[in-house]
């Protein structure tokens, strides 16, 4: 085989396309500046009659309601007029048609009738807005949600300020710089052959079951901490690792990485303060649970999670 041909091999493996895409809160096209920003930029943007600004009442997007659509940007004037905190205002980046900025509204405030706050989930969920928006919206929630949490310096305990418009923090006492933080989460599916091993959080929606998950831990690799969580959470050992997608997950800043591992051993010892129950689910099985007709009453996970994306492509014969 040329070297040619075995590219276009690897390349034509299915992952290769964008399976991340078919996720929940990805394909954010903004561009973000990263290296072209100064201490001007939040102004410069703000100052561009075309930039919108993406409101958020706590981890709630506020949402423009007109008949059966949805808006989820406003230009500044509403956004002041809705109460924004300009303190909090952070450029996101450029979108196709301007600048697009996010910042915090008061969260007690009463809204226009028009204007509702719409948790995350319930937004992706419902489909309120579209993919792009939706992933911008994703972007903003994260990153507010640092900067709430990052006021003061991990050094010197001292105060802290936005820089270049929200890429950062400084220090104005250490001048250490502090940048936005993304937590990678582990996700994946077992597979034994025809099997594939779920878990059953007490949280979860009635029947519910999905993909084991945890953080991955400093100075792990991703394989590892599938490794290591597997054996954990379920007992099961597992050998080999393939990588099929990721997700951002905005609860607050987690970026989920989804594989699959193959099992090496198929008895179950559940971590019993983690999981309700763990089981093995046949190919069949998962077929009915994603149609919602699994005479048990189990079923798949949300559309818009990652975990749905593997059980889907598990059914499909993909893995
Ligand atoms: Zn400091």
């Amino acid at each position: 085989m040329t070297s040619q041909a075995q590219k276009r091999l690897l390349f034509e493996h299915p992952y290769f396309g964008d399976t991340s895409a078919l996720n929940g809160f990805s394909g954010n096209r903004l561009d973000r500046l990263s290296e072209h920003r100064s201490e001007n930029s939040l102004a410069d943007a703000l100052a561009d009659p075309a930039a919108r600004v993406l409101l958020f009442a706590g981890d709630r997007a506020l949402l423009q309601f007109d008949g059966g659509s949805a808006r989820g940007v406003f230009d500044v004037a509403t956004a002041d007029a809705l109460g924004l905190d300009r303190g909090t205002l952070i450029l996101l980046g450029t979108g196709r048609d301007g600048p697009r900025l996010a910042g915090l509204v008061d969260a007690e405030r009463a809204m226009p009738g028009d204007v509702k706050a719409v948790d995350l989930r319930s937004l992706a969920l419902q489909g309120l807005l579209g993919q792009e928006d939706t992933s911008a919206v994703a972007h903003a929630r994260s990153l507010l949600a640092w900067h709430g949490s990052h006021r003061f310096c991990a050094r010197c305990g001292a105060a802290t300020e936005p820089r270049g418009g929200g890429v950062r923090r400084e220090c104005a006492a250490c001048g250490a710089q502090h940048f936005p933080r993304v937590d990678p989460v582990a996700i994946m599916l077992a597979i034994d052959g025809d099997r594939c091993l779920l878990g059953r959080q007490a949280r979860f929606a009635p029947g519910v079951y999905s993909a084991l998950a945890g953080f991955i831990e400093p100075g792990e690799t991703i394989e590892g901490a599938v490794r290591r969580e597997i054996r954990e959470e379920s007992g099961v050992v597992v050998g080999r690792v393939a990588y099929h997608s990721s997700q951002p997950w905005p609860f607050p800043s987690s970026l989920m990485i989804g594989c699959f591992a193959e099992a090496l051993s198929t008895d179950i010892r559940r971590d019993e303060t983690e999981l309700e129950d763990c089981r093995w689910f046949s190919r069949d099985e998962i077929r009915l649970m994603i149609a919602g007709t699994h005479p048990d009453g189990f079923a798949a996970p949300q559309k818009i999670a990652i975990a749905r994306s593997l059980i889907a492509s598990f059914a499909a014969e993909e893995v």
